[in-house]
């Protein structure tokens, strides 16, 4: 016989006492709310005992309030002048966007003296600052139960009065949305009620209770049926309420819960000790507090959110030692520094002991699609140059978890700035193909590449529940590489970042790993950075780990419509961004040139921070309300105000004027780009001449054209115009182009049949993210717009123009004028035909586009993209390939075949599709939310189509550029000599896809610093060159300056590397393809 008998005289009972039944588990899973739910049982649950004593007593707690008039938010010192008015719990407050100031006379009465833990409680259902009576910004409130308390502080227990003040501000984290829809237009006529005004006596170990028990019971509620270790946590949960029900809530059986907690939890939950077992963590738990810049609310409560969200958790820190808290946005610490420097010292100090963590080295969390190169890489100038500056350490993450899609350069933009390693999570939101892989090497076009992880808990606003910590696992899609990831908590779009109780649950998460769990939840860690856990996983790659790669672009699956809403916030983000461009080349050739000008680092600083700041992933996508947009015209208008005074300064600095009453000299066309142009302009007489233009001052004499270069129209036959140049026969009729053919080419452009820049409207109501997304259905709804008979308005020689209106709906209409210029067989510009439209337009829902069907055929269009192309399928053979109905575009897009093809050029748009042969402008949108009145009224736009022998080439690239940034006429100063030779003091030779974008000077530069980081001897030329269609090219810069050294470095203007220059004044230079490359000419 095996094993052991009973032996005689055993304790173990010999008769049953009594029947002991199975748990039904479901029923005693279901039980546990009774103990923490705010419902029917509440008054005899745990939740019942969470405070000794609670008061709110007038007696104890003076209100006063002063509500500053017409929605001002005036600082603490213009507040508290004022004179306080009593008030009181009940009274209401608003309306929507308003401020009030609360005074606080505070005495804790002596009943409380003594008390556990005290702490004022205050709600409105919106959100608050705490400051103290000398003007400090304390910390931030969260109404609706979020983050209601300040812990009082230890030496007010004295008997004595003491003053503090409440800024009230009247929305609440996700803006004055009506109604329980955040994103529909806000409510202008909100009223928020005080309706708690608390001091509270906390019992410590009830709010510890509750969280061993809200973590044990997720135990219970989420590990699988399968383990022992749910059904461990059902008993210990059920043991702990047992215990609570047979001592009647007394504070004895409270304990007595914390301890049977412990047998699954362990006993360090209390304490950051409980990270410092010596257990391998796979979650590396990091807290973040995401703060849309601008979105449900303006640019002005930002900058109290980020002074509310930044004190609470510095306050956390002194709490929490293990936490650490990851942020990003170099606008926002300017902020913080700029209008709160108490907090902003707070943050520095934070940041000094690696807690607080600056993090991302942009200046905002930016759209990645529709900014141009030069704004991606001053994206992290600006950032970097920040962060360095102000922390001493460059960042070297680039975090965007929000951004809506990711171009296909970032990688090697990222590298020229210092960062090695990419954070997002956004892709999570694809809703037709779920995005492969965790952690991957993401490679950009020209081969550079950077670390990527998304975090598998799929948010970058996690709660840090059981569940995400589960996940970080179960949807983990790296596994076979590596098994950690980030677990990005604390509240976040509207600000708040950690809490509490977050801090608290991921302290027994961690417990319940090293205690029970036995591999079953993934242990997780507090303590470390973001870049520590990517340093692992780089030291893990040196160590032989090949990470899978992702080539070329994320594209984001859904919020398609944002290349398109809000296109005038779109068309001032390009038009500024080429302002910026001749600024830039304008003055730095104004230094060079005459000594008494100073370069206007300061004024070019404001003027790209706040085109950077414009840039904001909900700003320039069009996802914001209409108060954004109120506040991005004003700083547009204001940019074009004082760029429009920088480049008149550097003109006049060069003896020359834009302003035509200023001087009454001769009248010169200006080209500011790199390349030589064929342009037809008009004088200031109001007569056409053609321009044969280098780079700099050109003669605008009218050059008269010979017969065969005129352009011409005719009225071919009833209501059909012909339109035509030395290249192009053009067919118009009731605003389509019936026919373009190509004489050189002998080939006819349009398809047959079709009908070129015919309008097209489409309805527009994706599923619920109205200004964000245009869905894949919207296609089924394409209706042409029928357009009036055209007519002749321009009748050459140098230009000929027809005009049509098209009626689009009772409310909107549109004027359509195609034209064609005279067109020169030597000319270095290719010919096109271009269209100007003006468009009123008061839709719902509704989509404009204007359409190719083209004559050609591949299954990949061409796309500009930032510092090159990308290619994206024509079909929908997949899903993959469907997804991509709707793209983005730079200047230009392209349907080529292998010897001929055509070119769509746009002056400010962002959205294109190309569906087999037909290519489609996305024109306008009119969502109703978040903005109600988004792209209503009046708009200018202007393309071209450009036929083209042979496959995509630089002729478009050039074409492109030149089409956005047109020749412009400048006066020579009466009396003036200008030093026309500066204009041809730095030039690009060589490869013609090699394109010269940026001259500027160097930010350091002795005569041009304004100290932020160490100054640098003498003066130096920065030039940005990228290879533009994708292959390695070889060139020369030729300069006639008094060049000393010449260095290539990355977009921070760090010096990599000598390079050779010639006495002749020649640097030899090759690019990859498409690599943007940095050069730094020291004078
Ligand atoms: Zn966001």
């Amino acid at each position: 016989m095996g094993g052991r008998s009973t032996p005689v005289g055993s304790s173990y009972p010999k008769l049953a006492e009594r029947p002991v039944g199975k748990q039904i588990q479901s029923i005693y899973t279901d039980r546990l709310r009774q103990f923490t739910d705010q419902g029917q049982y509440r008054e005899q649950s745990l939740l019942a005992k969470l405070y000794h004593t609670t008061t709110n007593d007038d007696k104890y707690i003076k209100k006063s309030v002063y509500s500053p008039p017409n929605l001002t938010r005036p600082t603490f010192e213009e507040a508290t002048s004022n004179k306080f008015k009593e008030c009181h719990l009940g009274d209401q407050f608003g309306p929507s966007w308003s401020t009030h100031w609360f005074k606080i006379q505070l005495t804790i009465p002596k009943h409380m003296l003594h008390g556990e833990h005290l702490e004022f409680h205050w709600d409105a259902n919106n959100e608050g600052l705490v400051w103290s009576e000398d003007g400090k910004p304390l910390q931030g409130l969260t109404g609706g139960g979020e983050r209601p308390e300040w812990i009082l502080p230890k030496s007010w227990r004295d008997g004595e009065e003491h003053t503090f003040y409440i800024e009230m501000a009247c929305n609440k984290m996700f803006g004055n949305a009506p109604g329980g829809d955040s994103i529909q237009p806000p409510d202008p006529n909100l009223e928020y009620t005080l309706w708690q005004a608390d001091i509270v006596d906390v019992n410590l170990a009830v709010r510890g209770l509750r969280v061993d028990f809200w973590e044990i019971g997720d135990a219970a509620r989420e590990f699988p049926n399968d383990s022992w270790q749910r059904h461990q946590a059902l008993q210990v949960c059920n043991e702990i309420m047992d215990v609570f029900l047979a001592g009647e809530g007394s504070q004895e059986s409270i304990l007595k819960g914390r301890k049977i907690a412990q047998q699954y939890v362990g006993k360090h939950v209390d304490s950051g000790r409980v990270y410092e077992s010596k257990e391998e963590p796979i979650v590396y738990g990091i807290g973040h507090c995401h703060i849309d810049t601008c979105w449900l609310w303006p640019w002005a409560e930002t900058k109290r959110k980020v002074v509310r969200s930044w004190s609470n958790q510095c306050d956390l820190m002194d709490r929490y030692p293990e936490h650490r808290f990851a942020c990003s946005q170099a606008q926002q610490y300017k902020w913080l520094k700029t209008y709160y420097p108490y907090a902003f010292d707070r943050v520095k100090e934070k940041v000094k002991y690696g807690q607080f963590q600056p993090i991302g080295g942009s200046w905002v969390e930016h759209d990645t699609n529709m900014p141009s190169g030069e704004s991606l890489v001053r994206q992290f100038l600006y950032g970097q140059r920040f962060f360095e500056s102000h922390f001493g350490e460059r960042c070297q993450t680039f975090w965007l978890p929000d951004t809506f899609g990711y171009s296909s350069q970032l990688p090697q933009v990222c590298r020229l700035a210092g960062m090695s390693r990419f954070f997002t999570q956004k892709l999570s939101w694809n809703n037709i193909n779920n995005f492969p892989h965790t952690t991957f090497n993401w490679v950009a076009l020209d081969g550079s590449q950077v670390i990527c992880h998304m975090a598998p808990s799929e948010t970058y606003t996690a709660d840090a529940n059981f569940g995400d910590v589960k996940r970080s696992v179960t949807q983990h899609k790296s596994l076979d590489q590596d098994n950690t990831s980030l677990l990005v908590f604390g509240k976040g779009d509207g600000g708040g970042g950690p809490t509490r109780d977050m801090l608290d649950k991921l302290r027994r998460l961690r417990g319940m790993s090293d205690t029970t769990s036995q591999g079953l939840l993934p242990r997780v860690h507090m303590g470390n950075s973001v870049d520590d856990f990517f340093a692992r996983l780089e030291d893990k790659v040196a160590a032989g780990t090949d990470l899978v790669t992702w080539y070329g672009e994320l594209y984001f699956e859904l919020h398609r419509g944002t290349y398109t809403t809000q296109a005038n916030n779109k068309k001032n983000n390009r038009k500024q961004e080429i302002m910026m461009h001749d600024i830039e080349y304008l003055a730095t050739l104004a230094t060079l040139s005459n000594n008494k000008y100073k370069y206007p680092k300061k004024e070019i600083d404001e003027l790209w921070e706040n085109i950077l700041l414009c840039q904001f992933h909900d700003c320039l996508p069009g996802s914001s309300i209409e108060m954004c947009y109120d506040d991005s015209d004003e700083l547009y208008a204001h940019n074009h105000k004082l760029g429009t005074k920088l480049k008149d300064h550097a003109l006049a600095a060069l003896g020359m004027s834009e302003s035509k009453t200023k001087s009454c000299g001769e009248t010169v066309a200006i080209n500011t780009l790199p390349w030589n142009r064929t342009e037809i302009i008009k004088t200031p007489e109001d007569d056409y001449t053609i321009v044969y233009a280098e780079p700099g001052l050109n003669s605008t004499d009218v050059i008269e054209l010979e017969a065969s270069e005129k352009a011409t129209v005719t009225e071919k036959s009833d209501g059909v115009f012909l339109l035509a140049n030395s290249r192009f026969n053009v067919e118009v009729e009731n605003g389509a182009i019936t026919s373009l053919f190509d004489k050189k080419a002998q080939r006819e452009v349009i398809a047959k049949g079709g009908k070129g820049n015919q309008l097209v409207i489409f309805d527009d109501k994706p599923l619920y993210w109205q200004a964000w997304d245009v869905e894949v259905y919207h296609l089924n709804s394409r209706k042409e717009l029928h357009s009036g008979r055209s007519e002749i308005v321009e009748k050459g020689p140098y230009r000929v123009s027809v005009a049509t209106k098209t009626k689009i709906s009772d409310k909107s209409w549109m004027k359509t004028t195609i034209s064609l210029d005279a067109s020169t067989g030597e000319s270095d510009s290719p010919s096109y035909v271009s269209c100007e439209a003006e468009v009123e337009w008061h839709e719902t829902m509704k989509f404009l586009k204007v359409e190719f069907p083209v004559d050609c055929v591949n299954s990949e269009a061409t796309y500009e993209t930032q510092y090159g192309l990308v290619k994206r399928p024509t079909h929908y053979n997949t899903s993959w390939d469907m997804a991509k109905f709707e793209v983005c575009c730079h200047k230009f897009a392209d349907l080529s075949e292998a010897n001929y093809g055509v070119s769509i050029l746009n002056d400010s748009k962002y959205g294109f599709a190309t569906c087999g042969n037909f290519m489609r402008l996305s024109l306008l949108r009119a969502p109703k939310a978040p903005d109600a009145h988004a792209d209503m009224g009046k708009h200018h736009i202007k393309w071209a189509i450009m036929p083209h022998t042979g496959a995509l080439g630089t002729d478009t690239v050039h074409a492109a550029h030149n089409f956005n940034n047109p020749l412009s006429l400048i006066t020579i100063a009466d009396g003036e000599d200008p030093d026309d030779d500066i204009f041809s003091s730095i030039a690009v030779a060589g490869s013609a896809s090699l394109v010269l974008d940026c001259i500027k000077r160097g930010e350091d530069d002795e005569d041009v610093s304004r100290g932020e980081l160490e100054k640098r001897k003498g003066r130096s030329v920065i030039l940005r060159i990228y290879e533009s269609m994708g292959g390695k090219s070889r060139g020369t810069i030729k300069t006639t300056l008094d060049v000393k050294k010449v260095f290539k470095t990355n977009v921070l203007e760090d010096d990599l590397e000598e390079l050779k220059y010639s006495s002749s004044g020649e640097v030899e230079i090759e690019l990859r393809p498409f690599e943007v490359a940095t050069f730094r000419l020291q004078l």
